[in-house]
C-alpha cells in the first residue's frame, strides 16, 4: 500500500509530477490508522452475510443516518444507479438536475439499464431545482402518462459550487413529491460536507428522503466504497439490483473497514478543507483573471470562471507547475481541498495560479 506521505500523483504522461493534488477529493489515500484497520479487519464472505464488519458498518451508518437499513456498495455511480432501479419500474419517469452527477456523469444509467427516463429540470447556481417547475413536472397518476416515480437532489452540489440544501428546502422537495406518490432519494456523496457547513446532524438532513447515498471514497479519504439508506424493505431489494449489477462482493470488510475509521475520525475535520477552499477562494477574488465569490464557497469544492476562457490552456499551466485542477468546461475550472492538503499548500497554489496567468 502506498503511504499517504507520499503525496506525489502522476497526472498521465504530459504532465510533470503534481506537488498540489486539488483535481478532487477523490486523490486521497487511506489514513494510517484505515491502513491498520484494513490489515486487521474480521472478514468473512458477505455473499452469504457472514462479512462482519461490513455488516457492523452497515448497521452503524444505519444508526448514524436515523435509517431502518444501509447497503455498501463499490462506487457512488453504483448506490445512485442501485437506487433508481430499487424505487423505479421500466417506463418510469424521475425529475434530476440537469447539472446533477446523476445526470451528467453517470453515463445514462437508469435508461440503459432501467429503461427509465430523465426528466431534467435546470439547476439553480445553489444547487436547488425550483420546487414550483419539481410539482409542475410529477406527473398526473393518469394512463395517459409514464409514472414519475422518483425526485433526485444532490447535496452538497459537485457542479454547483458544493453548494449546500437547506433542510427546509430538503423537505419542502419531499412534501411535494410525497403528495404525489413519488419518492425522494438524496445523491449525498459528500453528506457529511453539507452537515458540518450547516452545522446539522447529517441524520436531520435526510430525515425526509426515501432513500440516500454518501461516499466514502471523496472527502472521507477511502480508497473505495459507497453506502446506500433507506427502510428495510427498500434495502433488502436493492441489495438484488446491486447484486444483479454486478456489485456483490466477498471479503468486503477490506474497505468496509477503513469506512468505520473515516466515520469515526475523519467527518469533523471538514471543517479544515472548507476554511481552505474559503481561503482559496478568497486569494483567486484579488485578481481580476478570476471570477468567483469567496460567500458562495460553502464547502470544499471551488469553482472558478475564467475572465479569458480557454480552461485547458490554464490546466496545462498549472499542472507544469505542480498544481492540479480539474475543468467544468471551457470557462470554468474547479479545484477541491481534502485531506493531506494543508493553508500553506493553498498559499503555493495561489503564488502557482498567479504565476500562471502571467
Ligand atoms: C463522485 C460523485 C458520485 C459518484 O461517485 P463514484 O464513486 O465516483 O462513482 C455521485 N454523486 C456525486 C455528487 C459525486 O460527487
Amino acid at each position: 500500500m502506498t503511504s499517504y506521505a507520499d503525496r506525489i500523483w502522476p497526472l498521465g504522461a504530459q504532465h510533470k509530477l503534481i506537488e498540489i493534488d486539488l483535481r478532487s477529493d477523490t486523490v486521497t489515500h487511506p489514513t494510517p490508522s484505515m491502513q491498520r484497520a484494513m490489515a486487521n479487519a474480521e472478514l468473512g464472505d458477505d455473499g452469504w452475510g457472514d462479512d462482519q464488519t461490513v455488516n457492523n458498518l452497515q448497521e452503524k451508518v444505519a444508526d448514524l443516518l436515523g435509517k431502518e437499513s444501509a447497503l455498501f456498495v463499490p462506487s457512488g455511480t453504483m448506490a445512485n444507479l442501485t437506487s433508481i432501479l430499487t424505487h423505479c419500474q421500466r417506463g418510469d419517469e424521475i425529475i434530476v438536475g440537469d447539472q446533477s452527477h446523476i445526470y451528467y456523469y453517470e453515463y445514462g444509467g437508469a435508461s440503459s439499464f432501467g429503461g427509465v427516463a430523465y426528466r431534467l429540470l435546470p439547476n439553480a447556481e445553489d444547487g436547488t431545482l425550483d420546487p414550483i417547475t419539481v410539482k409542475a413536472s410529477i406527473r398526473p397518476d393518469t394512463p395517459r402518462f409514464p409514472r414519475t416515480s422518483l425526485v433526485c437532489l444532490e447535496n452538497t452540489h459537485n457542479r454547483c459550487n458544493g453548494a449546500v440544501l437547506s433542510i427546509e428546502y430538503i423537505n419542502s422537495i419531499a412534501n411535494i413529491a410525497h403528495e404525489s406518490g413519488a419518492a425522494l432519494h438524496i445523491d449525498s456523496a459528500r453528506l457529511f460536507n453539507a452537515s458540518i457547513s450547516l452545522g446539522i446532524p447529517a441524520k436531520d438532513l435526510v430525515a425526509s428522503a426515501d432513500s440516500v447515498m454518501f461516499c466514502f471514497s471523496k472527502g472521507l479519504s477511502c480508497p473505495i466504497g459507497s453506502i446506500i439508506c433507506g427502510s428495510s424493505s427498500f434495502i433488502e431489494k436493492a441489495r438484488i439490483v446491486r447484486n444483479s449489477l454486478g456489485g456483490g462482493m466477498r471479503q468486503v470488510g477490506v474497505i468496509a473497514a477503513a469506512a468505520i475509521v473515516a466515520l469515526d475520525e475523519m467527518i469533523e475535520r471538514l471543517a479544515e478543507d472548507h476554511a481552505n477552499a474559503r481561503r482559496l477562494a478568497e486569494g483567486l477574488s484579488l485578481s481580476p483573471e478570476f471570477i468567483i465569490d469567496p460567500a458562495r464557497i460553502e464547502t470544499n469544492i471551488v469553482i472558478i470562471k475564467l475572465r479569458d476562457g480557454n480552461a485547458q490552456e490554464l490546466l496545462n499551466t498549472l499542472a507544469q507547475n505542480g498544481l492540479g485542477a480539474s475543468k467544468v468546461d471551457e470557462e470554468h475550472i474547479r479545484m477541491v481541498t481534502h485531506y493531506g492538503i494543508y493553508s500553506q499548500d493553498i498559499d503555493r497554489a495561489l503564488k502557482i495560479l498567479d504565476a500562471s496567468i502571467k
